[in-house]
């Protein structure tokens, strides 16, 4: 039950004047004060002034699980209670940290093995780059320094993950991208010139190839991509596109790297997006889901390959320098084992697979509306695209603020969506969404583009 917080105004005020919401104008920000929400519960959140939201984007692609799992506190309260903290580095370790290694290693992909375990997944994105570097130069081929990835891709805002990250607002006076860091087309089946799937396919093969080709495979470590790109609009891939790019990437003798900070825990359907296709990467990275956003935590793993390389390649006895004080928590791990058992054992992971149908009908729901130029979606991730005009796929003009517009009506209306650009609405509703909830959404969802016509 909602009690009003006689502080808010001034709550907010403090907020204005000190805390920096990293992706936000900041001093629009400043003008506009936070949002700031109170309590949730499944799908749901309700918001400090006791406003309710249908929470159809799972905070940020992260609570896969919905909020207000006891199950989850208690396993944090108890580790807390046992052992708050216990160091990764050196030889230290913790029960859950191992369990949750393995139990890692037992729902990934065969050909990863090994597990380095960090706070998010900028974090796990760095990992993953530090520690091919450090593959390669152990492994005596020192000139693979290039890094490829997407366009629109986004794998966080580290400092050099960000350059693979291709959103120019993630470079913007960051003097990004490095002259090590290269992207080739995205695979954007809407705004494509190409005729089919097969087509598309294709061409993100061939751009591949000839970007390697281009620098040289002996001077390129790695390809990055999204299974599906989740903030660059959530762009769907062909079905087939993930299995191509890796059978490219081991080709042209490239290290194959596959980030699932959105797609990974049952997003997509599957566990993983891999799984849809049999696709082992090399490497994978993982957050969000992991501990449904309930603690911070994310993971980079590596193939046996990659770790024989790291760990045989150092000179004898010495240690590999790279670790943060916080790797490998013990509190997020048993945040992150109780969240595993809940997709499993839970039912979550089965629930978000049978509802997944309502979703995409509330999707397909609104192909007609007039402002919709293209669906798109695959499990629990989808996003409508919206035109000014559908024949031409002519967006609007960004000056219009559509996309904040829009947002604050679904805001007014009791539903929680991202817009990506100015013109692309992002859906990641929780994997224990409810038929029933996925009415609800498509009532919301539809009054929002209706009432901004
Ligand atoms: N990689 C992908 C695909 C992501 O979507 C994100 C975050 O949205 C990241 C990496 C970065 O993760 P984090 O925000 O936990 O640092």
């Amino acid at each position: 039950q909602h009690v009003a917080n006689p502080y808010l105004d001034k709550l907010i005020a403090l907020d204005r004047n000190h805390l920096i919401h990293p992706v936000a104008p900041w001093r629009k920000h400043e003008q506009r004060g936070a949002t700031v929400l109170e309590s949730g519960w499944g799908a749901w959140l309700r918001d400090a002034r006791g406003h309710e939201l249908l929470d159809a984007f799972a905070g940020l692609w992260c609570v896969n699980i919905g909020y207000g799992h006891e199950s989850v506190v208690a396993a944090a309260a108890e580790q807390m209670r046992k052992l708050p903290y216990a160091t990764g580095y050196f030889h230290f370790g913790s029960e859950p940290a191992i369990r949750l290694a393995a139990k890692l290693v037992k729902l990934a992909p065969a050909s990863l093995t090994r597990v380095y375990l960090t706070l998010g997944g900028s974090e796990a994105v760095d990992a993953a780059i530090r520690l091919i570097t450090q593959y390669y130069n152990n492994t005596g081929r020192p000139s693979k320094k290039h890094f490829i990835s997407l366009e629109r891709g986004y794998h966080g805002s580290s400092s050099t993950g960000s350059g693979l990250t291709a959103l120019p607002l993630f470079h913007r006076g960051f003097d990004l991208p490095l002259p090590t860091q290269h992207y080739i087309p995205s695979p954007y089946r809407y705004r494509s010139v190409h005729p089919s799937d097969e087509a598309l396919i294709a061409a993100s093969v061939a751009a591949l190839r000839a970007k390697v080709a281009g620098l040289g495979s002996e001077n390129v470590a790695a390809f990055f991509c999204e299974p599906i790109q989740g903030s660059g609009g959530v762009i769907v891939p062909p079905k087939g596109w993930l299995k191509a790019m890796q059978q490219a990437a081991r080709e042209l003798d490239i290290l194959f790297v596959v980030d699932e900070v959105i797609t990974g825990f049952g997003r997509t359907g599957p566990m993983f997006a891999c799984d849809a296709e049999g696709v082992e990467p090399d490497l994978m990275t993982l957050a969000k889901g992991l501990t449904a956003g309930y603690a911070p935590m994310g993971a980079t793993l590596l193939s046996e390959r990659v770790y024989a390389g790291i760990a045989d390649g150092a000179p004898a006895g010495a240690a590999i320098g790279h670790g943060a004080t916080y790797s490998a928590h013990p509190v997020s791990a048993a945040v992150a084992l109780e969240v595993l058992r809940l997709y499993e054992e839970g039912g979550i992971l089965a629930n978000g697979q049978k509802v997944a149908p309502h979703f995409a009908a509330v999707l397909d729901g609104l192909a007609d509306h007039p402002l919709v130029g293209d669906v798109r979606y695959r499990g629990l991730l989808g996003a409508l695209e919206l035109v000014s005009d559908k024949a031409t796929k002519r967006g609007f003009d960004a000056s219009l603020g559509l996309a904040d517009r829009i947002f604050e009506t679904g805001y007014r209306n009791g539903l929680v969506f991202r817009s990506f650009g100015d013109h692309i609405l992002g859906f990641a509703p929780a994997l224990c969404f409810t038929e029933g909830e996925f009415v609800e959404m498509a009532r919301r969802l539809k009054k929002t583009l209706d009432d901004v016509l």
